[in-house]
């Protein structure tokens, strides 16, 4: 049975691990468009940004592995068109390959403010040649601009500060994370932010740019305030990257799979970003269950969403679905950043974060879907 994996990253490297530990040993493909073997992008706004890891410590796998499990590595080759019913992938130079079971994680694309492509110091944050050209403006003093106080912007702005960088945010929201951690705690996360001397500019809007030539100078904002820089990073999330289905069947933003990675045509499965799996743990457990999948194996079962992320040295855990909860509890002290906040909806915990409690986090899982506890029993 031969296996081709188009996309190469997080999901696609997981499932050939799974597939070979599973006992397949036909031949897989695993099809690339970046220059690097799939590679772990967390650090990107993390470690690597900050200069404190080296390119070995990115890869997912060591260059040998591939070889070691007989994996057929195609980088700089990207997927670009899937001809469903003849199963054949289609590469941008033509070449077609054909599969027996193909799995699409071609991940997510950065969302870019139209009409700033031009401008060279304005840029995204979703590979290591993004965070290499971002990495070399960070220097102390300069001015970095970044639109969007979701996860990955609040990131790079913590890093960007450990290394004396003049930091602004912009959002449309209330407060950061608004829509994902509510208006409570996304106050905190503003609070936390602030405290380390970011100029946190929340319930506001760009404008437009001031250039000199292909150099943006200054951002404009709404309410009609200019914020002079000297680079400026757009964080305003991510697009499936699966516009090279187009005239498949499985055309569309992101491809819909059940739990078993299973898209709507047999023989084809999905994991990751492009399957709209949005983080890290999901994109390892799915493209682990689709290689079960493929291999008409049960996929074990998934567990619920989780997210981590690091500033400022404090690791912030989110477990569960917060949306939809109507009561926010927390133990511990949000100031300084040592608390748990648990998610309540109907009596029930839906969700819960953790902020500098990293061992607390089987605790947390095992309150998940069960009533809260008294604060103080009696
Ligand atoms: C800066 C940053 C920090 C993050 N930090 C965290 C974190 O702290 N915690 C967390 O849970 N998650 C984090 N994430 C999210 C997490 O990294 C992603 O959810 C995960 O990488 C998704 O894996 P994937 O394999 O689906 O996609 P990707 O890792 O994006 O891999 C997809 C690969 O396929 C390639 N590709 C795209 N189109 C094609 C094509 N047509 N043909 C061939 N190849 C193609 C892409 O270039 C890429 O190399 C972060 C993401 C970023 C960008």
């Amino acid at each position: 049975m031969r296996i081709v994996i188009a996309g190469g990253g997080l999901a696609a490297q997981r499932c050939c691990a799974a597939l070979r530990r599973l006992g397949h040993d036909g031949p897989i493909t695993l099809v690339g468009d970046e220059p690097l073997l799939p590679y772990d992008r967390p650090p990107l706004s993390k470690d690597w940004l900050a200069g404190k890891v080296d390119e070995a410590a990115l890869l997912l796998r060591p260059a040998g592995w591939y070889a070691e499990h007989d994996i057929e590595v195609r980088l700089r080759a990207r997927a670009a068109r899937l001809y469903a019913i003849a199963r054949r992938l289609r590469l941008a130079g033509g070449e077609e390959l054909r599969y027996d079971r193909l799995l699409i994680a071609t991940g997510a694309r950065a969302r870019t403010l139209p009409g700033t492509e031009r401008f060279e110091n304005v840029g995204v944050l979703r590979s290591a040649a993004d965070a290499t050209v971002l990495r070399s403006t960070l220097r102390p003093g300069t001015r970095l601009v970044i639109v969007g106080a979701g996860f990955v912007g609040l990131e790079a702005a913590a890093t960007a500060r450990a290394l004396g960088v003049d930091v602004t945010v912009i959002d449309a929201a209330a407060t950061p994370l608004q829509a994902v951690v509510g208006p409570q705690l996304g106050a905190w996360f503003a609070a936390m932010h602030r405290d380390e001397g970011v100029d946190l500019r929340c319930s506001s809007g760009v404008d437009g740019f001031d250039a000199a030539g292909d150099v943006v100078r200054a951002v404009g904002l709404r309410d009609g305030t200019r914020i002079e820089c000297d680079a400026v990073l757009v964080g305003i999330g991510v697009v499936p990257a699966t516009e090279w289905l187009a005239g498949s069947p499985l055309e569309g933003s992101g491809v819909e799979v059940g739990d078993d990675g299973r898209s709507a045509i047999e023989d084809v499965f999905a994991a990751g970003d492009a399957a709209r799996g949005a983080h890290w743990e999901a994109a390892s457990r799915q493209g682990a269950a689709a290689a079960h999948s493929m291999l008409g194996l049960q996929a074990p079962a998934a567990g619920p969403a989780s997210f981590w992320s690091d500033q400022y040295a404090t690791r912030i855990q989110l477990l569960g679905d917060p949306r939809g909860a109507t009561q926010l509890q927390i133990d511990g002290d949000p100031q300084s950043r040592d608390f748990t906040a648990l998610y309540v909806r109907d009596g029930l915990v839906v969700a819960g974060l953790l902020a500098g409690r990293p061992r607390a986090l089987p605790a947390l899982r095992a309150q998940l879907g069960h009533p809260q506890r008294e604060r103080n029993p009696a």
